[in-house]
């Protein structure tokens, strides 16, 4: 198996040299030249397959000749042992509604699937090669937990994660400075998220040090981390079917970076038998305006009780996008640049019609969510978190539906305490946060900074 860049300025690469890469060196996303093909015989064999066993059958062709099977297992096996639930994503049923729960690894939210194998292919990549890597990234919350938990304790990994200093939610904070192992470095700078973005983003611009330090990225555009999560969509699938091949299901995904969604819309391209991806966003609608009108326009981000979809442009759209264009480099390329210069795109009529077969969107309000998160606790006593709730709210006229839980309620009390007066109990991984040890370096919002901590770090650590 092998990958391009969606904007043809890459030669082949293979699966390692894919994770490795991250964002193609052609400023394109990555994606596998065809999509392995699961016929019904094979749907049938997966269904009732424990989540280790399935995503070892799923993800196996997309890595080809980098790993046996038996290394992908272990792998799996361990990216997946510091799950609190034995069926890592199990689907729950409450009263008509499905959910789909995905927030049981270690830091309560989603994103713990795919960065808790993508920090174990790093490592085993890195061990192969011998070498040594320092990821870098900037923080509003979630991502920067999830990726510290994905890689602490490896030794040939250093970890540093940028937040805006008291601008986090304290339990958000907490998450990550309570992480002692000596190869996370948490930073607090004195300013604010896009401050923590630019920083970041000059470290990577300055080649030499880029280069000398080994600077790895989290993001989402990492081709592993979709891949990791195409795995629930069959594994939820099997559950609701049994198995049935003449069954479609639907799926409805909160979604901010397009990245969940897009997992969801591979699964399709491999035989996958689904009838609509329900693409739900919040207030930053830009994705649903897409669906509906075929205009992909920014505008000003709002700040929502999601906060994880507070996000207009969404990264992993690219590849969508050049699947609706027949897989034309140059077309996608026409595209990107329109979008750069003009801020605006816009597809055409037969496109639009395409889009609509597979995907229908939703964007919902504040209010709503907060009433979806009431109307759900009152009759089932089951309590959504605020990203949940509008895909449970988007999908409200689909019975069926089988709606991603993407974060523990108890993640985001607040907002759930305005809607239901009442917190959620704290998974294991969230208790006594506020009584632990932590450790975090207050710097400047600068650059040279940032880049002399992290020299520093590294020189003491003897890397
Ligand atoms: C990141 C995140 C999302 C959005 O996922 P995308 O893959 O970016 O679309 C939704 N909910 C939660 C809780 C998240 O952390």
């Amino acid at each position: 198996m092998h990958y391009l860049s969606t904007r043809g300025g890459v030669e082949p690469v293979s699966f390692s040299q894919a994770v490795m890469m991250g964002l193609a060196t052609d400023g394109g996303l990555l994606l596998p030249t065809s999509f392995p093909q699961v016929d019904q015989t094979t749907l049938k064999r997966w269904t009732g397959l424990p989540f280790e066993e399935l995503a070892v059958e799923v993800m196996l062709p997309y890595v080809g000749d980098d790993m046996t099977r038996a290394e992908l297992a272990a792998l799996v096996q361990r990216s997946y042992a510091g799950f609190n639930h034995p069926e890592i994503t199990p689907l729950v049923e409450v009263g008509e509604l499905r959910i789909l729960e995905l927030f049981h690894g270690p830091t309560a939210a989603f994103k713990d699937v795919a960065l808790q194998l993508l920090g174990n292919l790093f490592e085993f990549l890195l061990e192969r090669s011998g070498g040594h890597l320092n990821i870098l990234g900037a923080t509003s919350g979630d991502t920067g937990s999830a990726a510290i938990y994905g890689v602490r304790g490896q030794e040939r990994i250093d970890i540093f994660i940028l937040h805006p200093h008291g601008r986090v939610s304290p339990i958000q904070e907490r998450q990550m400075t309570t992480v002692l192992d000596e190869n996370v470095h948490n930073i607090a700078i004195r300013g604010t998220f896009d401050d923590g973005q630019r920083i970041v983003k000059e470290l990577f611009n300055d080649l030499e040090f880029k280069r000398m330090y080994h600077l790895g990225a989290v993001n989402s555009i990492n081709w592993a981390r979709i891949l990791a999560q195409v795995v629930y969509y069959f594994y939820a699938w099997g559950r609701v079917t049994g198995g049935d091949t003449g069954r479609k299901v639907t799926f409805s995904v909160p979604t901010g970076n397009f990245g969940d969604i897009f997992a969801g819309y591979v699964a399709t391209r491999m035989g996958l038998p689904v009838e609509k991806l329900v693409l739900a966003t919040n207030r930053n609608d830009i994705l649903s305006r897409f669906v509906n009108t075929g205009v992909y326009q920014a505008r000003s981000v709002h700040h929502t009780t999601s906060p994880s979809m507070d996000i207009q442009l969404a990264s992993n759209f690219e590849r969508y996008l050049y699947f609706l264009m027949d897989e034309q480099p140059e077309e996608l390329q026409q595209l990107m640049d329109r979008m750069a210069r003009e801020g605006r795109i816009e597809i055409p009529e037969e496109k639009r019609a395409e889009v609509r077969r597979l995907f229908q969107a939703v964007s919902v309000s504040e209010q709503e969510t907060m009433n979806q998160i009431r109307e759900t606790y009152q009759r089932g006593r089951y309590i959504l978190d605020p990203h949940t709730a509008v895909g449970v709210r988007a999908a409200r006229e689909i019975p069926g539906a089988v709606c991603l839980a993407t974060a523990h309620p108890a993640k985001f009390g607040e907002a759930v305490k305005q809607a239901i007066g009442v917190e959620a109990a704290p998974p294991p991984s969230l208790q006594g946060l506020m009584e632990k040890e932590t450790r975090c370096a207050l710097l400047d919002a600068e650059s040279t900074a940032v880049k002399g901590f992290m020299k520093e770090t590294l020189k003491r650590q003897g890397v």
